[in-house]
C-alpha cells in the first residue's frame, strides 16, 4: 500500500480515520481475527454496536494486534432499549466494559425512535454529558432523516459529530448528505460498497457495473476499490466489512490513487434512489428490542 491514510476533522476537532472496518454481522468467532487482520493491515478505525453483540471480540481483537489502543479510533453504538438518559449512561458503561476500554473514540446513538422521539433526545443528552466527563472523544447520531436532525438539533446543545446513514453508488441520498455537511456533520457510510443492497430484491451487483469496472481497469483496481475510493474522493467516512483478510487489505488499498471530478460525477450518476434496507424509522421497542447484555 503506498499513499497517506486519510483523516477527517470533526466538528470538536478530533482527528478520525476516514476509513475504518465494519463489523456488522461479523460473527463473534470471526470477529477477533477480523480486527487483528485490520489493525495489522494499517486500519486504525474499527465501527462495531452495541446491537452487533461483537463488541467484546473487537475489544481482544485490538488487545491482541501489533497496536497501541490509543493509536485506535473505536466506534460504537447505544440500541434503542438503552434509549433514556439513565439508560444510555448505562449503555456506554456495557459497551466501555466489554470493548475493555475507558474512553471510547466516537459513540452513537444507532438510530432515532420515532415512536419515542424524546427517549432519543434524553439518549443524546447523555452523550454529551458523557463527552463533557471525557469518557467519550465525540459523539453523534446515525439513520437520522433531515427533519429528524433539525428535531434533535432544536433539541440539544452539541451538534452531532457524525452522522452514519446508508450511502453507496446506488443510493447516495444526496439530502441527507446536504443536511449533514449545513450543520458542519461528517457524512460516514454505511454498506459503502452496496453490501446491503440486495436486501430489498434489488438485483444489481455493483462487482459488475459497468461504470466501476471501467474505472477500475483505468487504476488497476477492483470495483470495491472504487467506490471505496468514491467515498474518500467525495470526503466522507466508510466502514467496509469482511471477514476475509485479503479483501480486509483489498478495502484499504485504496490511497495511491483519486477520481476526476469527472468520474466521482460518474459514480454518482448510478444512483437509484431505492434504499437496500429497511426504511431506518420502522425500527420501534416492539420488534427491534433487543436485549444488550451487562
Ligand atoms: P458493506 O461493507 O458495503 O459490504 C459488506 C459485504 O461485502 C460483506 O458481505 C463482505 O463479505 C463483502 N465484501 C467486503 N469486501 C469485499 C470486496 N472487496 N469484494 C467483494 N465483496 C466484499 O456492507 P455492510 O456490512 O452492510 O456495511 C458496512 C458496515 O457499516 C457494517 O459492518 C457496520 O459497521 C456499518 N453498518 C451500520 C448500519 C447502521 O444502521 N448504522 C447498518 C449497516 C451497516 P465478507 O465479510 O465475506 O468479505
Amino acid at each position: 500500500m503506498t499513499g497517506t491514510y486519510p483523516h477527517v476533522t470533526l466538528n470538536n476537532g478530533v482527528s478520525m480515520p476516514a476509513l475504518g472496518l465494519g463489523v456488522y454481522q461479523s460473527k463473534p468467532e470471526e470477529t477477533t481475527a477480523a480486527v487483528v487482520a485490520a489493525l495489522n493491515t494499517g486500519y486504525r478505525h474499527i465501527d462495531t454496536a452495541a446491537a452487533y453483540f461483537n463488541e467484546t471480540e473487537v475489544g481482544e481483537g485490538i488487545r491482541r494486534a501489533d497496536v497501541d489502543r490509543d493509536d485506535v479510533f473505536i466506534e460504537t453504538k447505544l440500541w434503542i432499549t438503552d434509549y433514556g438518559y439513565d439508560a444510555a449512561l448505562h449503555g456506554f458503561d456495557k459497551s466501555a466494559r466489554k470493548l475493555g476500554v475507558d474512553t471510547i473514540d466516537l459513540l452513537l446513538l444507532h438510530q432515532p425512535l420515532p415512536s419515542a422521539f424524546d427517549t432519543t433526545v434524553a439518549a443524546y443528552k447523555a452523550l454529551e454529558t458523557l463527552l463533557a466527563d471525557g469518557r467519550v472523544r465525540s459523539i453523534g447520531v446515525s439513520n437520522q432523516s433531515p427533519t429528524e436532525l433539525q428535531r434533535l438539533l432544536s433539541e440539544s446543545d452539541i451538534v452531532p459529530a457524525v452522522n452514519q446513514i446508508q450511502l453507496h453508488p446506488y443510493y447516495t441520498q444526496p439530502d441527507w448528505q446536504a443536511e449533514n455537511a449545513k450543520h458542519g456533520i461528517i457524512t460516514q457510510c454505511w454498506s459503502p460498497i452496496a453490501g446491503s443492497y440486495t436486501y430489498n430484491g434489488n438485483e444489481r451487483n455493483p462487482f459488475e457495473e459497468p461504470t466501476l469496472v471501467e474505472l477500475g481497469r483505468k487504476y488497476g483496481k477492483t470495483p470495491a476499490q472504487v467506490m471505496l475510493r468514491w467515498h474518500l474522493d467525495h470526503g466522507f467516512s466508510a466502514i467496509p466489512k469482511s471477514v476475509k483478510p485479503e479483501r480486509i487489505e483489498e478495502n484499504f488499498d485504496v490511497f495511491d490513487f483519486a477520481l476526476t471530478a469527472n468520474e466521482i460525477a460518474a459514480v454518482d450518476a448510478l444512483n437509484t434512489g431505492v434504499s437496500g434496507s429497511i426504511d431506518p424509522d420502522v425500527i420501534n421497542l416492539t420488534d427491534h428490542a433487543y436485549v444488550i447484555p451487562e
